[in-house]
């Protein structure tokens, strides 16, 4: 945890450093005015205002004899001003450190959650299926909250109360050597216990504070799961088993929060046990050594203030253990090592390249380790229109997905117009390359915004064109703002062979030299699929394209066709030939004829 504090430090403190500057200066002014000021006012202050004539003088005139000379009004005067000003001063003192704190804090967590979710945006898509989106959402959103209200919390006494602490037990041990009575120094041992709940608490409450924020986490991603399924869940009547899951997380979530309320809690008591015990054993001692009561004032208000700020500090303390399970959670994100980086030196492409693709070797396997993909040698000449066909899991998608870089190559190399994708940037790789997915996912935003999504800055008119290359046009005038009309989040408002046209204009805007289809059809009707056929093809035209099939009616245009089976290729030709030479091809192709002709029939 040092370690992983001390990187936090370095990355999110570094640029406020000036600020943490100020925020330590004011701490030790407020720290000193409480921990030293009051005591040394009731041990020197004190006995000037309560003089009597006769009686020995305070001590002092003796520190400052130039006070001999002042007349006895004005001295009153200053010394009864003298408490009011230490006050002041500490107020304001105080006042800035916790502003000071607080923004240091605001900043430190913004730039965190920042670089958390920037992070997120880099990672492979491997680490994102790994994991519930519903966590990583309770990551970045109520991990980062909950470090913020606790920063905010102890912004008062995080840099003050160990200084005060400090300040005091210095008065304390200085006002000891000036009253001489060496057993009060056993005192000294009732701090040690009082520090004791503190260290042993910690520990259970960083504990019980990360147990807590995981069950926030599966808290979130049950009710996500439970929100995007709804259809499913009613239609399969799981509400019960959906409560009953949201039920057990949410009363391990309520446990693990009245343990750590429960530590938390017992800090002060304990605190303020001890410190009276302290007191208590202070008073035994000063009677039975006959001291001064303006000694014992001073001693008890230093002793009083090292407990009080030690409780304070304990507390903080604690709540910084707190915040340490929300720490980790985010720093585990933080420390996930993006193992699809740009490459250190990478080459560059023109602005289009021409799309000449090649598959060298090419095994791959995902996290399980099983090889999905077995020594794949593949060529395929820019603008070709290449069909991938094959049983359900025989690696279609995953070949098409190690074009964008999505996951990389086990063994062996993709290229791309000769060049190694892992040897360009994400960016210029994936700008050369359109998808086209099964689910077309629009954005919270109106259609035109949509269709920009291809190419940031695109003119009205190429938008235009795009639109109408992709048969857009054909819905607007139901839309009440045509281009203008806002959807909702994953294009709601529109229907699936709608929201698959405003994908497609997308596509025809950016206008790349590669195009992968995925399945582009499979979740519509036949007589949607029919209509969107036609703009998938003319955007197919002249472009590299992979045409990930689920119906063999989507490859009416192939060039060529590549049989997968058990991540092989087991065919490689155009239909005819392999309608001839390949049993697979012969049988999934004939499979699907039976079932178009029966549907026909029906
Ligand atoms: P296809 O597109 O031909 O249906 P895929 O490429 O999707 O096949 O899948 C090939 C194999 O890889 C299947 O066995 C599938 O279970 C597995 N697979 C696909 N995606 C993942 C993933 N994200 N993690 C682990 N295994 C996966």
């Amino acid at each position: 945890m040092i370690k992983r504090i001390s990187k936090f430090v370095k990355q999110f403190l570094a640029p406020h450093l000036f600020w943490l500057g100020i925020s330590i200066l004011t701490g030790i002014v407020a720290a000193a005015a409480s921990g030293m000021g009051v005591p040394f006012i009731v041990k020197f202050v004190f006995p000037v205002v309560f003089h009597q004539s006769g009686q020995p003088e305070p001590e002092l005139m003796a520190l400052i004899p130039s006070l001999r000379d002042v007349p006895a009004s004005s001295l009153l005067l200053m010394a009864c001003a003298s408490l009011p000003l230490i006050f002041v001063i500490r107020g304001l003192a105080l006042w800035l450190n916790s502003v000071v704190v607080n923004i240091l804090g605001l900043r430190i967590l913004e730039g965190l959650r920042i670089a958390v979710f920037h992070h997120v945006q880099q990672l492979p898509l491997a680490f994102l299926e790994g994991r519930r989106k519903g966590d990583i959402v309770s990551r970045i959103v109520a991990d980062s909250q909950n470090v913020q209200e606790v920063l905010s919390h102890i912004s008062n006494d995080l840099v003050k109360q160990p200084i005060t602490c400090v300040c005091a037990l210095f008065a304390f041990i200085y006002l000891l050597i000036s009253v001489g009575r060496w057993e009060i120094f056993l005192v000294i041992l009732f701090i040690a216990l009082a520090a004791w709940p503190i260290i042993t608490f910690g520990k259970r409450i960083s504990q019980k504070a990360r147990s807590a924020q995981d069950d926030l986490g599966e808290l979130n991603t049950v009710v996500q799961q439970n929100l995007e399924t709804q259809r499913e869940v009613r239609a399969y009547a799981l509400e019960e088993r959906q409560i009953a899951d949201f039920d057990s997380v949410s009363e391990g979530y309520c446990r693990n929060t009245v343990k750590l309320v429960k530590y938390q809690r017992a800090i002060i008591p304990i605190m303020e046990s001890v410190t009276a015990l302290a007191l208590s054993f202070l008073l035994v001692c000063g009677s039975i050594c006959g001291m001064q009561l303006s000694d014992f004032m001073a001693l008890a208000a230093a002793l009083f203030f090292t407990f009080d700020s030690m409780k304070r500090a304990g507390q903080a303390f604690n709540r910084l253990n707190e915040a340490q399970g929300s720490m980790t959670r985010l720093a585990e994100i933080l420390d996930e090592p993006n193992t699809i980086d740009d490459p250190v030196n990478p080459l560059s492409f023109p602005k289009q390249v021409k799309g000449d693709i090649t598959f060298r070797n090419v095994t791959f396997a995902y996290d399980t380790g099983k090889p999905v993909l077995r020594n794949i040698n593949v060529h395929i000449p820019a603008g070709q229109i290449v069909g991938l066909v094959g049983p359900s899991g025989a690696g279609k998608t995953t070949f098409a997905s190690l074009l964008p870089r999505f996951y990389d190559a086990t063994e062996g190399s993709v290229l791309v117009d000769g060049v190694d994708v892992r040897d360009v940037t994400r960016h210029d790789l994936r700008e050369q390359l359109s998808i086209v997915g099964q689910q077309a996912l629009l954005f919270a935003g109106t259609i035109r915004e949509n269709i920009e999504l291809g190419r940031k800055g695109a003119s009205g008119e190429d938008i235009a064109a795009a639109a109408d290359s992709a048969r857009v046009n054909s819905f607007l005038a139901t839309q009440p703002k045509g281009m203008d009309t806002m959807l909702g989040q994953g294009g709601a408002g529109l229907s699936g062979g709608q929201r698959q046209r405003v994908a497609i204009a997308r596509a025809f805007v950016k206008d790349a030299p590669i195009l992968i289809l995925d399945e582009a059809t499979a979740s519509l009707d036949a007589e949607s699929e029919r209509e969107i056929q036609e703009e998938l093809d003319s955007l197919a035209e002249g472009r590299t394209t992979l045409i990930v099939a689920h119906r063999f009616s989507t490859l009416r245009n192939a060039h060529r066709i590549l049989v997968f089976d058990h991540g092989c290729i087991v065919g490689d030709g155009p239909h005819d030939v392999l309608y001839a030479s390949c049993p697979l091809y012969k049988e999934l192709y004939d499979r699907q004829g039976a079932v178009v002709t029966a549907e026909h029939e029906r």
